[in-house]
């Protein structure tokens, strides 16, 4: 279970400096220990790890993504309006990060050594990506290459 592989001390010491740092969002927490297992969203994965730390809450604006994941909803939107004056099949979404944000990745990876980690944009892709497969109905091909910046 993924609760047993991630009740491991050297996991849950990572978490412990992860969450001294300030709020950080169940997407961030999570994401640092994207290796761990698969077939389950980063998200959960950080509700696990936060739950495995008694008496770690979430407060305030997550430092890592800046809020980032809260706000995913505004971010599709954006993107299937764009995609609404076009015919497809299909579709890949690539992102491009703010200075800000590649700079706060970078702490995070300094400060845990990044030995579990996925990269910010790989899981924003891919969030994104399944929102729009909802909306749309259509799928994400990862061989598609034609590209629409916003
Ligand atoms: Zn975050």
């Amino acid at each position: 279970m993924l609760r047993d592989e991630l009740y491991r001390e050297e996991i849950l010491e990572i978490a412990r400096k992860i969450l001294h740092e300030g709020p950080i969002c169940n997407h961030c927490l999570g994401r640092q220990f994207a290796k761990i297992s698969s077939g389950v969203s980063n998200e959960i994965r950080g509700e696990i790890v936060r739950e495995l730390l008694t008496g770690a809450v979430q407060d305030g604006k997550c430092w890592l993504c800046n809020g980032l994941f809260a706000e995913l909803d505004r971010w599709v939107e954006a993107a299937l309006k764009k995609l609404s004056r076009y015919e497809y099949d299909s579709f890949l979404v690539g992102t491009k990060l703010s200075g800000l944000l590649m700079a706060n990745e970078e702490l995070m990876w300094e400060l845990t050594g990044a030995i579990f980690a996925e990269p910010l944009k790989a899981e924003l892709n891919r969030e994104v990506g399944k929102r729009i497969e909802r909306a749309t109905g259509k799928r994400v091909d990862l061989e598609s290459r034609i590209s629409l910046s916003y």
